[in-house]
């Protein structure tokens, strides 16, 4: 298949990634930036959070507005005692794409401190071997990703950027909390269409045990 033009509005991706791998060659992680919050979206919404920003990502989204190039090469290390200085319980791995490299160090030193670890992925990669304790994954299929099975069965919620009705129609085959034990389906709408927002109002309302609306609430409380 043909590489996709990236349209979006942060560097290309592809570069990113190359830069990130090289930093991992060097037996560094390639992160974007670290940072403490709350969380925007999700069944999360409203926590506080440390945010760590890993760089790269194996997608080229058009409507992307999320700077993944690397500024900081960490050891594992450094990255836990810069997390531990904020004092907050709840860590969230995000990206660019954090499952593209092996996190599994990390993760296993922020339990051994007690933090509570969520990843937000696209759900391309498959990392069963990683302790998290909630898996946000937010597949992009409109724009050239595919969902790996492996998080049909693991995904605590997904979140789906709603743009079109055929992104509509994509969500809902995704397994939701309208069956037992299932996660949660949040429908996102692309904040760059408006029409998409009264889409996911009027879905969420023909649908109300299986769907929820999810929104950007940092980016309305002009927040990071
Ligand atoms: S998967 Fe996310 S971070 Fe990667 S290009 Fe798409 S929107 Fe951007």
């Amino acid at each position: 298949m043909p590489l996709k033009v990236y349209r979006g509005e942060t560097p290309d991706p592809r570069q990113a990634t190359r830069d990130a791998v090289a930093v991992v060659r060097r037996g560094l992680l390639p992160i974007v930036e670290i940072f403490y919050s709350l969380q925007g979206e999700g069944v999360r919404t409203g926590q506080a959070t440390v945010f760590v920003r890993v760089a790269g990502c194996s997608l080229a989204c058009s409507f992307c507005d999320t700077d993944f190039r690397v500024r900081r090469e960490m050891t594992v290390d450094e990255i836990v005692d810069e997390v531990i200085g904020y004092g907050c319980p709840w860590v969230c791995l995000t990206g660019g794409e954090p499952t593209l490299f092996d996190l599994q160090p990390l993760c296993d030193r922020l339990h051994a401190h007690s933090f509570f670890l969520q990843i937000e992925t696209n759900g391309q990669h498959p990392r069963p071997s990683w302790r998290l304790d909630h898996i946000t994954v937010s597949p992009k299929e409109s724009e050239g990703g595919h969902l790996h099975p492996w998080y049909q069965d693991h995904a605590m919620e997904f979140k789906v950027v709603i743009d079109t009705p055929a992104d509509l129609e994509r969500a809902r085959a995704y397994p939701a909390a309208g069956h037992p034990g299932g996660p949660l389906l949040y429908l996102q709408p692309n904040a760059l269409n408006p029409d998409a927002v009264s889409l996911c109002i009027e879905a969420v309302k023909a649908d109300p045990t299986r769907l929820r609306l999810s929104l950007q609430t940092h980016k309305l409380l002009q927040i990071r």
